[in-house]
């Protein structure tokens, strides 16, 4: 029997703070075997029924409304999530020229990707044009299909979001040769760094022409993580490595909204 129960909802962690999240099965289309293997979404945190049933949902929703209307009303929803995440003194802010106490911010995918959806890409690019003064970041494993590829690239570039191809022993070559055929700047590289790391991912990044950033997210589970590498292209996630701590408070500025590396 059909489910008939629709709706997008966030996710609020200790880590990212505001996320949108999709079903791995359904929208990891590029998954390695890797980030199968050592996604934290295997975590106990995103497994439990509750979670699966959100994805589950959001991904029903998106797909309703992409046959319903297109990216056009999948846009006009998605910015009701997006003003959900909006910081609780923003208009006090905008009326007094101030900061908001935390930067509004907003993970396209704590768990997820853009599945085989050019549509859905095109949603999320109103999205992010039309609320400006929020910071949108994102990590893809996207990268093989021209035009899911091509329309990733235009919501990299746009300035208020920052598109990261996330790599690991799997499958850098590709996402290498992704990034050289894109514009210069627009992507960023994310490191899933496993305990086995193929000895020819630090020769092939050290070797690209243009400069390129790269932050290193050593494989982490249970507040443990493998011993980073040491090479000075990479920079360590400081939530991983320990400089940074976890925030269980939506009151206060979570990792990544108060280090900023992966942000616009
Ligand atoms: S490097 Fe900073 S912004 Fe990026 S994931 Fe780690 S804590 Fe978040």
């Amino acid at each position: 029997m059909a489910n008939h129960d629709y709706g997008l909802e966030l996710t609020n962690n200790s880590k990212v703070g505001w996320a949108f999240s999709l079903p791995r099965n359904k929208s990891c289309i590029n998954a390695t075997s890797i980030c199968k293997k050592l996604c934290y979404g295997n975590g106990v945190r995103y497994q439990t029924a509750g979670q699966k049933a959100k994805r589950e949902r959001n991904f029903r929703t998106v797909q309703f409304l992409l046959n319903e209307g297109g990216s056009q009303l999948l846009a006009q929803n998605l910015g009701s999530i997006v003003e959900a995440a909006r910081p609780r003194d923003w208009l006090t802010a905008k009326i007094t020229g101030t900061h908001t106490a935390i930067p509004w911010t907003l993970r396209i995918h704590d768990i997820g990707d853009f599945f085989h959806s050019v549509d859905y890409v095109e949603a999320w690019i109103l999205t992010v044009q039309k609320y400006t003064d929020c910071k949108f970041w994102f990590y893809t494993r996207s990268f093989s299909d021209t035009d899911l590829f091509e329309a990733l690239t235009r919501l990299a570039s746009l300035p208020n979001c920052q598109g990261w191809l996330s790599i690991d022993s799997d499958n850098f070559e590709s996402a290498i040769l992704a990034k050289c055929k894109a514009p210069a700047s627009v992507w960023n590289l994310a490191l899933l760094q496993d305990r086995d790391l193929d000895v020819g991912v630090l020769p092939a990044l050290s070797s690209m022409e243009k400069p390129v950033v790269i932050v290193n997210f050593p494989h982490h589970r249970g507040g443990r993580h493998v011993e980073p590498v040491r090479n000075n292209i990479l920079t360590h996630c400081p939530a991983v490595v320990g400089g940074l701590s976890l925030k269980s408070s939506k009151d206060v500025a979570r990792p990544c909204q108060s280090c900023t590396f992966c942000l616009p």
